[in-house]
């Protein structure tokens, strides 16, 4: 089977409802054009993001139950501990509520002025936990990363050419640590493979540079390993999980992605002197390092979520529906990033919509259309998130314009995804009568949550 059927049978339903066209007009009138602005009761498919967005399975709900709120060596935080030590092999474990928490406990200790932390593509979070402390955070991945067109296994690999350099150009003293996103988010979702990770740490062991994981999605990296890597079709995901974080000195986790739960992350090291340093601020600012942030029926949800995300059946249906979503587009001549990446489809919304230049925001154009139009809520990630008023004015733009259709963890049914191809056929066979948009409000920075825009008018 192509696209095997979902490896679950739906227990409880959460009622979904389809607004009118005129409701949803007045809703995006009210809202600014902005899908932040959206209140998701009012969303028939919420393709917004997969983080926190997953649905809990009857083990993780029955978990909750059995959460031990203790203050202190809660039951439930040594599960919790265990589940991680068993997946990554690392001895010290520091629970946080979100990732990006993991990620400012991390450089609050090791970045200054004058620091460099490499990646293959910064998240946005890690991008500016590193800035916020006056760091420079430098993405490397490999070029094939940057044209949508051309299939590559692994376009989340880093590239040892631009490490190397980086390396030298600079000198390891100034790199206390180098980070590899798996999967790519970033740069579509797209995985690393086992022998780019080999060699990114075989070259930092020769300057004494540690490795970190951006963790989020390991599982789905380690599931595109099996599939895709010479040597790892008969390995168990949990066996190639625990080979992938040998590699590494710890790694930074939010487990709104792949722990299956809607909040928990952690941090993860082998070094047990830094890791004091770390637990001595999160006693400061998140909690107890038996909870760090979170209840303890939280930790018990997060430690049955980390061994279900590697169970193969469930990785196999949640790839396969990322892939389904994206075949019928491209058989509609829709153009996306190839490969489909884990959690998303990313449309190539200046290919969609050639007619609207980048100052008037294509992606954010179809946002609001399929949103108007079919009730459904994707993302813009191009010009409006990427620009400012300074570049608008000097005409500059990222290089891609494109639009996430994010998939949330056993949420939807492919039946949605059809739903979602079909309207997304539709609205590009009747593409020239979408019109361009211009702000008429935008906040400092991270404007595109704020942000607020008109139609152009036709002139
Ligand atoms: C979501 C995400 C983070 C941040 O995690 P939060 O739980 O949202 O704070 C960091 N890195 C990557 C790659 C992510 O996808």
């Amino acid at each position: 089977m192509r696209f095997p059927a979902e490896p679950f049978k739906i227990k409880v339903v959460e009622p979904i409802q389809k607004t009118s066209y005129e409701e949803r007009v007045h809703l995006l009138e009210q809202a600014g054009l902005n899908i932040f602005g959206l209140p998701a009761e009012k969303i028939y498919i919420d393709l917004l993001t997969d983080s926190g967005t997953s649905a809990m399975s009857d083990h993780q709900w029955g978990a909750l139950m059995i959460g031990d709120e203790a203050y202190a060596g809660s039951k439930s935080y040594y599960k919790f501990e265990q589940a991680v030590k068993s997946i990554t092999g690392y001895k010290d474990v520091i629970p946080t509520h979100q990732g990006r928490v993991a990620e400012n406990l991390l450089f609050s200790m090791i970045v200054k002025k004058g620091i460099i932390i490499p990646n293959n593509s910064h998240f946005d979070t890690t991008r500016a936990n590193i800035e916020y402390h006056d760091g420079q955070a430098l993405d490397l991945v490999i070029d094939e990363a940057y044209h949508p067109e051309v299939y590559h296994p692994f376009k989340g690999n880093m590239d040892l050419g631009k490490l190397e350099h980086t390396i030298t150009k600079f000198g390891a003293e100034r790199i206390p640590v180098c980070f590899l996103t798996i999967t790519n988010n970033s740069g579509g979702g797209q995985p690393v493979s086992m022998q780019n990770i080999r060699e990114v740490k075989a070259l930092l062991a020769r300057f004494n540079i540690p490795l970190f994981f951006d963790a989020c999605r390991f599982a789905e990296n380690c599931f595109f390993i099996k599939q895709r890597e010479h040597g790892y079709a008969e390995k168990s995901i949990a066996e190639i999980a625990r080979e992938m974080f040998s590699y590494a000195d710890g790694c930074t986790m939010s487990a709104k992605k792949d722990g299956l739960v809607n909040i928990g992350g952690f941090l993860a090291l082998n070094n047990d002197e830094l890791a004091k340093r770390i637990t001595n601020l999160l006693i400061l600012i998140e909690g107890f390092p038996t909870y760090g942030g979170m209840a303890g029926r939280d930790l018990e949800a997060i430690a049955v979520g980390l061994q279900e995300v590697m169970d193969e059946s469930y990785l196999a249906y949640r790839t396969s529906q990322v892939q389904y979503l994206a075949e019928l587009l491209e058989k509609e001549n829709i153009s996306i990033i190839k490969p489909p990446g884990g959690h998303a489809v990313y449309v190539d919304a200046q290919h969609f919509l050639p007619h609207i230049p980048p100052a008037q925001f294509p992606g954010q154009a179809l946002v609001v259309e399929l949103y108007k139009k079919f009730g459904i809520r994707a993302v813009e990630i191009g010009s409006l998130m990427f620009g400012n008023k300074n570049a608008l004015a000097a005409a500059s733009h990222p290089t891609l314009e494109l639009v996430r259709l994010a998939i949330p963890r056993r949420v939807y049914t492919t039946m949605h995804m059809t739903y979602v191809a079909e309207a997304l056929t539709e609205l590009f066979k009747s593409r020239n009568q979408i019109k361009g948009l211009r702000l008429t409000y935008e906040a400092p920075v991270l404007r595109h949550f704020t942000a607020r825009l008109e139609t152009v008018p036709p002139h």
